[in-house]
């Protein structure tokens, strides 16, 4: 059998079935006398998914975004988790596959003492195969991959579907401030003024941070602050052998780090984090790519419409002191923030969408159970986050052993889930553990609806619960 049909994700996705594009993701938890309204600041990968799914589920739902789509955003490089969970819930599979995205199979590392490059893959066949395979084998094979995207797009793809779901979609809206009476958030002030009024605000703002900075319930993680400058090459090269351009560079420097993604046939993206404080120039810039060797073939610089050819951005790691209150939930980025290095920001927008419509929903349909479901949310967020935040120091602190980074995510997952210390390590860090852990939670909260359905106490259910835990252990 496929070592991956072995994997937790897919043994428990088969036991609750597959869900498709069209069919109700919680099979109808709220569906019907749904008058709830739900405001969503912010139209990036982690608010067009929370809105949309809330919408496919009848809530009413009014999206605020700052800009007009399509607009630019780094973090380009995802994670096979993703594109499961957009396919599961909303059906986006060939919608990104026709993209012309370039295809991510992993990726390859210069990093630590060694400059040997170590290669990472999704799937774990290629650890076998990829010796033998030319190009074309490797694209017509069946592995399992991600996308290398450019944000532009795969971002108005998502915005689309919110829109195409009956969200209320408002581009080119700011949102100022949220509104606060007697304790809870009762809805938004925009920057005309307006007021926007809802039960419930999810503030998906990215690293604009709405409320946690509204509530001054933002921490930046100290010893995590860095800076990123980067830019667009057209036609370089990739790396040897069947991989070329489909997969992900990235290679240590003496100042930092470096990053090659393709993200398409022709374009790639290039960057570079220093733990500098201040923008690079481009000289500077260039002397840092230049120490990283990387594949550059011929290419040339692509020109913004200033003129200008690089890009900056803040890459602080930070999270909130709380991520859910009266009348207001967090998510993605606006939530927390774990430095790039692991490109996992993007997955755990997308993740913390779905965790968080399904709290959010579990809330609208019952109050008391609701507040519980919220409080999930908050800690599995704070437990990803610090798990990631954990794997992400060590790599800086130990990039002297590869195996030593292995070992460590060996350490955060169950034993028993994957073979070598480098399969915990891609099933961690590729994000199919935490997605996992998310089929789990929406397994029992189908399972409590059906019980309830039934009319099972709930003391009882906690009993037998606990029992099929014992008889497991
Ligand atoms: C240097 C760097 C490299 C990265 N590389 C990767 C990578 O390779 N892979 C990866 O997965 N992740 C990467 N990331 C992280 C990734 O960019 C984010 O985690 C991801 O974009 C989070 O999605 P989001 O929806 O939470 O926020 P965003 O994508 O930032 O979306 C937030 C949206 O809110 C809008 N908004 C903000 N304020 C307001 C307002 N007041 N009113 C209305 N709208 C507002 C913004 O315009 C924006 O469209 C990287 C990050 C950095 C800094």
């Amino acid at each position: 059998m496929h070592a991956a049909e072995l994997r937790l994700g897919l043994r428990l996705k088969a036991s609750f079935g597959e869900e498709g594009g069209d069919s109700p993701a919680w099979c109808g938890m709220i569906r019907g006398g749904m008058e709830q309204r739900v405001v969503v600041v912010g139209g990036g990968p982690a608010g067009s998914v929370l809105a949309a799914l809330l919408a496919r589920e009848g809530v009413r739902v009014t999206l605020f975004e700052k800009e007009r789509f399509p607009r630019h955003h780094v973090g380009e490089s995802l994670q096979p988790a993703t594109i499961e969970l957009l396919e599961h819930y909303l059906g986006l599979g060939s919608a990104l596959a026709s993209q012309g995205f370039a295809r991510k199979y992993g990726a390859v590392y210069v990093w630590g003492e060694s400059r040997e490059p170590w290669t990472v893959l999704f799937d774990e066949r290629l650890e076998r195969d990829l010796e033998r395979l030319d190009e074309a084998q490797l694209l017509a094979g069946g592995y399992d991959h991600a996308w290398q995207v450019l944000r532009e797009r795969f971002d108005e793809v998502l915005l689309r579907e919110a829109e195409r779901r009956g969200v209320d979609v408002r581009e080119g809206v700011e949102v100022d401030a949220p509104v606060v009476e007697d304790g809870r958030v009762v809805g938004v002030r925009l920057s005309t003024g307006a007021v926007e009024r809802a039960d419930f605000v999810v503030d998906a703002s990215g690293q604009r941070c709405l409320l946690g900075r509204a509530f001054s319930l933002t921490s930046v993680v100290p010893d995590m602050r860095a800076t990123a400058c980067y830019a667009y090459v057209d036609g370089a090269g990739g790396v040897p052998g069947a991989l070329g351009r489909h997969v992900q560079l990235v290679v240590t420097i003496p100042e930092g780090w470096v990053w090659f993604i393709p993200v398409s046939a022709a374009r790639t993206s290039v960057g570079v984090v220093v733990r500098e404080r201040a923008k690079l120039t481009r000289q500077r810039f260039d002397e840092l790519l230049a120490h990283a060797e990387l594949p550059l073939g011929g290419g040339e610089f692509a020109t913004r419409d200033d003129g200008s050819v690089l890009h900056h951005a803040k890459d602080w790691s930070f999270s909130h002191q709380r991520v859910v209150g009266p009348g207001w939930m967090l998510v993605g980025d606006a939530a927390c923030f774990v430095d790039p290095i692991l490109s996992g920001g993007v997955d755990f927008a997308v993740r913390g969408a779905c965790n968080g419509a399904l709290a959010l929903l579990t809330s609208m349909r019952d109050e008391s159970a609701g507040a519980a479901a919220l409080e999930r949310y908050a800690q599995r967020l704070i437990q990803e986050y610090r798990a990631y935040l954990r794997l992400a120091r060590y790599w800086y602190g130990n990039n002297r052993s590869v195996s030593g980074l292995f070992w460590e995510a060996h350490e955060q997952i169950p034993a028993d889930s994957v073979s070598t210390p480098m399969r915990a390590f891609v099933y961690l860090t590729s994000g199919q553990y935490a997605v996992d852990a998310h089929y789990r939670i929406f397994h029992e909260a189908q399972e409590q609806k059906i019980f309830r359905a039934l009319g099972v106490n709930r003391k009882a259910l906690k009993r037998a619960k606990d029992r099929r835990g014992a008889s497991r252990d």
